[in-house]
């Protein structure tokens, strides 16, 4: 009999997409993978509304509210959430802006920048509010799995995703952790 794919769905938050492209970096390995699993909404697909899934994978820390939202979501409809990536651990590079005030950020970008013609602040309703702070993802939900690096490598996520898919408990050697 043929076992059923697992559902899969990723996002990314405030994140650089380089934690997808250290998925893509499994090269050969997907192959493998898409007889495992199969992707819902994610940045590789055209799925808009997210179904119900196994396994949800955040990259990117917390910067507005539309990240709150696509999170929460995440989070009712994904069985486990795994946060991938340092901006998701703990914020990461963008989480740098949180020495300084929303309103200094927005007028060096917008008010202040050089070159800039008709300076103002975007308030386009249809564009999501900053929130003060950027924040790790798991100071907004539970998350089962951290799985940290900037970007983790191909490698990391494939003895994390194996030991995930095939039910053994997640245990990554020391040289397959880090931080950088
Ligand atoms: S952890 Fe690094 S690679 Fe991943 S989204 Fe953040 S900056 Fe990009």
């Amino acid at each position: 009999m043929i076992e059923p794919r697992l559902k899969v769905a990723t996002c990314s938050l405030a994140g650089c997409f380089g934690c997808h492209m250290s998925l893509l970096d499994l090269d050969e390995r997907l192959f493998d993978l898409a007889e495992r699993v199969e992707l819902d909404r994610s940045p590789l697909t055209d799925i808009k509304e997210l179904g119900e899934c196994d396994i949800g994978l955040i990259e990117g820390g917390v910067c507005n509210a539309e990240n709150v939202h696509v999170l929460m979501e995440f989070r009712a409809r994904c069985k486990t959430l795994i946060a991938i990536g340092a901006c998701a651990l703990n914020g990461g590079i963008p989480a740098m802006r949180n020495q300084f005030a929303l309103k200094d950020c927005l007028e060096e970008s917008y008010l202040r920048g050089v070159g800039l013609v008709d300076p103002q602040i975007p308030n386009d309703p249809e564009i999501p509010l900053l929130l003060a702070q950027v924040h790790p993802v798991h100071e907004v939900v539970k998350i089962d799995y951290f799985l940290p690096g900037c970007p983790p490598s191909a490698d990391t996520i494939w003895t994390f995703v194996n030991q995930l898919l095939s039910g053994q408990p997640v245990a990554l050697s020391y040289t397959q952790i880090h931080y950088d």
